[in-house]
C-alpha cells in the first residue's frame, strides 16, 4: 500500500503487531501510529475515512490476535489516558487509561464500585468494547455516559443505554463506533475496605491465574450461559477434555487454567485456531457444547 500519511500522525510501517498484543502473536500492520490525544484520533480517523484506509484501533492489546499476513491497514494504538474525579463521585477516564490506573485513582478517593476489575489487564476502551468483567460484575455496571466517535466520524454524548451491554458484548463490536472517554459512577466507601476489596481480588488472581509474565490474552473461550443465564466455566468442559495436555507448536493451555490459552515462543494465529478447534471438538463430542471465542482474531 501506497499512502502518505501526514507527517503529525507520526504513522510508522511494517510495524510487528506481536509487539502489540499480550498473547505476542501477529504479523504486521501495513501502518501504526500511538496516538496521544483525542483531537489527533479524530483526525487521523476521519483521515482514513476520507481516503479509504482500513483502521484497527487497539488499546492495550490484551484480549486480540493476529494472523501471520498481519493487518492491510492502520492501527491505531490508543494512549490518551487522563482520569478524572468529580464532586459527584463520578469518575471520568479516557478510552487509553489503563483499568488498574482506574482502580488505583478509586483507592485513592474511597470510592467504591470498581473493584471488580482489580487485575484485569488493558484499557477503558478495550474493557468497554467487551463488556469485560469479573466476579459476576462488568463495566456496564457503573458506566453512566460516554463521548464516543460514531463510523461516520462525528463526536457524540451517549449514555449506558447506547451500548446495548450483555456478556462480553456491546454495541460497538457491531457498529465500529470508538470509545473517547468514558464516565463511570461510583460511591463514596471506607478506604481501607476498598483496599481491602482488591488486595483479596488480586490475591484470588494470582492463584488462578498465571504469572503475568505469561504471553496469553485471558480467556480463550466465553463461558456459558443456560437459558436462565446461570453461568458455567468454559474451563470446566475443558478441563474434562484434557486441554491442559493438548498443544499445537507453541500454542498451549496453561497448566493453571484449563481455559487459558499461552504463547510458549513462537506460536502462531493458525496454532492456536487449530488448538481452538481441536478443543471445542472434543467439548462438543463429550457435551453437545459449543463453545465460543472470547478471545478477538482480527484478519
Ligand atoms: C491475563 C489476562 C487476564 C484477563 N482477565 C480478564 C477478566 O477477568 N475479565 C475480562 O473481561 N477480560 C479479561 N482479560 C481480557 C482483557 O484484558 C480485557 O478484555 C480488556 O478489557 C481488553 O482491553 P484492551 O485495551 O487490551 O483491548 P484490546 O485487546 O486492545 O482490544 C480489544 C478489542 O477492543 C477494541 N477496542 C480497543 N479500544 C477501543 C476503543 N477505544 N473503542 C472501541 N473499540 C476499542 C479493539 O479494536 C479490539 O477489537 C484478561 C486478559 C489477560 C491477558
Amino acid at each position: 500500500m501506497n499512502i502518505s500519511f501526514p507527517q503529525k500522525f507520526h504513522v510508522r510501517q511494517n510495524v510487528a503487531l506481536s509487539e502489540y498484543t499480550s498473547i505476542r502473536v501477529g504479523g504486521k500492520a501495513a501502518f501504526l501510529s500511538e496516538i496521544n490525544d483525542q483531537n489527533s484520533f479524530i483526525e487521523l480517523f476521519q483521515f482514513c475515512l476520507q481516503e479509504n484506509i482500513r483502521l484497527l484501533t487497539l488499546g492495550g492489546g490484551t484480549n486480540v490476535f493476529f494472523p501471520e499476513s498481519g493487518f492491510d491497514g492502520l492501527v491505531a494504538i490508543i494512549k490518551f489516558n487522563n482520569i478524572t474525579v468529580h464532586a459527584d463521585d463520578s469518575v471520568t477516564a479516557e478510552a487509553g487509561a489503563s483499568l488498574s490506573a482506574l482502580n488505583r485513582v478509586c483507592v485513592d478517593h474511597a470510592l467504591t464500585g470498581f473493584e471488580f476489575s482489580s487485575g484485569i489487564p488493558g484499557t477503558v476502551g478495550g474493557a468497554i468494547y467487551g463488556n469485560a468483567g469479573a466476579y459476576g460484575r462488568s463495566v456496564s455496571d457503573c458506566l453512566i455516559a460516554a463521548k464516543i466517535l460514531t463510523p461516520k466520524g462525528k463526536v457524540q454524548n451517549v449514555e449506558n443505554n447506547y451500548f446495548h451491554f450483555s456478556y462480553r458484548a456491546s454495541q460497538l463490536k457491531k457498529n465500529g463506533a470508538i470509545l473517547l472517554e468514558a464516565e463511570f459512577q461510583l460511591q463514596k466507601g471506607e478506604m481501607a475496605e476498598i483496599k481491602k476489596r482488591v488486595d483479596e481480588i488480586l490475591a484470588l488472581r494470582r492463584k488462578k491465574l498465571p504469572p503475568a509474565d505469561v504471553a496469553t490474552a485471558g480467556s480463550y473461550f466465553k463461558n456459558i450461559l443456560d437459558e436462565h443465564g446461570n453461568k458455567t466455566a468454559a474451563a470446566v468442559f475443558l478441563d474434562a477434555v484434557d486441554s491442559k495436555q493438548t498443544s499445537v507448536g507453541d500454542a498451549a493451555v496453561h497448566q493453571k487454567h484449563a481455559n487459558i490459552f499461552y504463547n510458549r515462543g513462537h506460536a502462531t494465529a493458525s496454532d492456536l485456531l487449530r488448538l481452538e478447534e481441536i478443543l471445542k471438538q472434543r467439548v462438543l463430542d463429550k457435551f453437545g457444547i459449543r463453545l465460543k471465542r472470547e478471545v478477538m482474531y482480527i484478519e
